[in-house]
């Protein structure tokens, strides 16, 4: 299959009515995409699982490793249904809120969040539809009703999402709907990565975590950053996750959106640190949704996220409702292409191994293997991993060399798929160091990664069959 040259940045798609057939989801992998979204803010279950079966249905077809991200919806709260699907409000109107189900008008809206009245406090911002209406409590009765005033006025239509930013919310941060949901995904083996959406704290996590791991599922967990909670909390929150999402849309309602520029480098930053991979999300080509081609903005944050150091930039709306999805795909491609030849800056910033670590041998190899693969000009550096371990590692230096990663676990590498740099392979026969040495040399010569003369750095552990981490850097000459 044609796809087109891949960058070292992963692209990731959500996947909606615009992109859920075989044929969509096909032409978005050949135009570059490496990760598909689920969003299960939307959609059934028999919807999701026909995408998942296609998706898998691709990756053995075309021997890929695309992978799939479950995308819960936490916590969202909502207003209820409005009468004739829009009211008109305007500033210094004072509206109620009630959390018994009615048909909203100026006396009474619905809130479908039952400790609103108890959470809140007078003179806290409420956000409503993307923070385009802004009121603030003036009165609680702290049981059943708030009255608030309307700060920004506008038009409320039918089940907007509303950000509470200085207000503790009680929820848990898997909600009735996440569980179900997450039961779904459970049953579903193909599924690569679990986003939590809405996380404050690393014990949210490592409360999904402990219920993915009892049903025995293999997925790994991403935190979306979207609260002020988790900003606050977020070196325990990396440590505690397999993967970071900076969920720009409702991170920009929660903090000051002018804060987004910063949060973002600073958290991908931290994320490097810590060898955690990081999506951008977001906005990113929205334009796209119904024009061809993009914003000059738009162009600019795309290759500003890359030189940040993201290891993924996430398609939404773009993908999942807009007019030419692949078309989206394709540009961001270029844009990638064109930024990663300015990467200097993520470079330099490379994190060092700490001799405290317990890891502390292997990720100065991985380390070294980044650095050595510079000074060599080698063409790939070559993992072989179960854990994925070295992968997410080596990456997290950003070598300026793709990492040519093998394993044997299929579901392995549709997670590394999502890692900065990273292509994937399967092999399953690990008999002595010398001949996996030559196998992988082979197999690279065959996809067309690597030509005779190339120099390439394996990484491995050694003795094979101990299965340690990486122990071992070589440098291959391919003949
Ligand atoms: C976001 O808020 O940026 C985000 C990705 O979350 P969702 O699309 O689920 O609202």
């Amino acid at each position: 299959m044609e796809i087109v040259s891949k960058q070292s940045t992963k692209i990731v798609a959500t996947i909606g009515p615009a992109s859920d057939s075989y044929e969509k989801l096909l032409d978005l992998v050949k135009a570059g995409v490496d990760v598909f979204r689920l969003n299960f803010s939307h959609g059934t279950h028999e919807d999701h699982l026909k995408v998942i079966n296609h998706i898998n249905y691709i990756n053995e077809k075309y021997n890929l490793h695309v992978s799939i991200l479950c995308d819960l919806q936490g916590p969202k709260l909502r207003v209820g249904k409005i009468k004739d699907n829009a009211l008109i409000i305007n500033p210094g109107d004072i509206l109620t809120f009630v959390n018994e189900e009615c048909i909203g008008t100026k006396e009474k809206i619905y809130m479908a969040y039952p400790q609103f009245a108890s959470d809140v406090e007078v003179g806290e911002k409420v956000l409503v539809d993307d923070g385009k209406l802004m009121f603030e409590v003036v009165k609680t009765n702290k049981k059943d009703t708030v009255q608030l005033k309307v700060l920004f006025g506008g038009t409320l239509s039918s089940n907007k999402g509303v950000n509470l930013p200085n207000t503790k919310i009680s929820l848990p941060s898997l909600t009735k709907k996440d569980r179900k949901d997450l039961d779904y995904i459970l049953t579903i083996p193909s599924v690569n990565w679990i986003a939590l959406s809405f996380v404050r704290s690393a014990k949210d996590v490592k409360d999904l975590k402990a219920i993915v791991r009892k049903a025995g599922h293999q997925a790994k967990i991403m935190s979306k950053i979207e609260k002020p909670e988790a900003i606050e909390r977020i070196d325990k929150i990396i440590k505690a996750s397999n993967a970071i999402m900076v969920a720009r849309g409702d991170l920009g309602i929660e903090v000051p959106i002018e804060q987004l520029p910063n949060l973002q480098k600073d958290i991908i930053m931290r994320c490097r640190q810590r060898a955690r991979p990081v999506i951008v999300a977001t906005h990113m080509m929205d334009s796209m949704i119904t024009n061809p081609i993009p914003t000059r903005a738009e162009v600019t944050d795309v290759a500003n996220a890359v030189l940040d150091g993201a290891d993924a930039v996430m398609l939404s709306g773009e993908t999942s409702v807009g007019k030419h999805p692949a078309k989206v795909v394709e540009e961001m491609n270029k844009i990638i292409f064109e930024a990663e030849k300015g990467y200097i800056v993520a470079r330099e910033k490379r994190p060092k191994a700490s001799s405290k670590s317990r890891t502390f041998y292997s990720d100065a190899i991985c380390r070294h293997a980044a650095k050595m693969a510079e000074e060599i000009k080698a063409k790939g550096i070559v993992g072989v991993t179960s854990s994925g371990y070295t992968a997410f590692k080596i990456s997290s230096y950003r070598p300026d060399a793709r990492m040519f990663i093998f394993s044997d676990s299929n579901h392995m590498l549709g997670i590394l798929n999502l890692v900065w740099g990273v292509k994937c392979f399967y092999y399953d026969k690990f008999t002595t160091t010398d001949e996996t040495i030559y196998d992988l040399a082979e197999m690279l010569k065959k996809s067309g990664d690597v030509k005779e003369g190339d120099v390439v750095i394996n990484t491995g552990s050694m003795p094979l069959a101990k299965r340690h981490r990486t122990n071992m850097a070589k440098i291959t000459v391919v003949d």
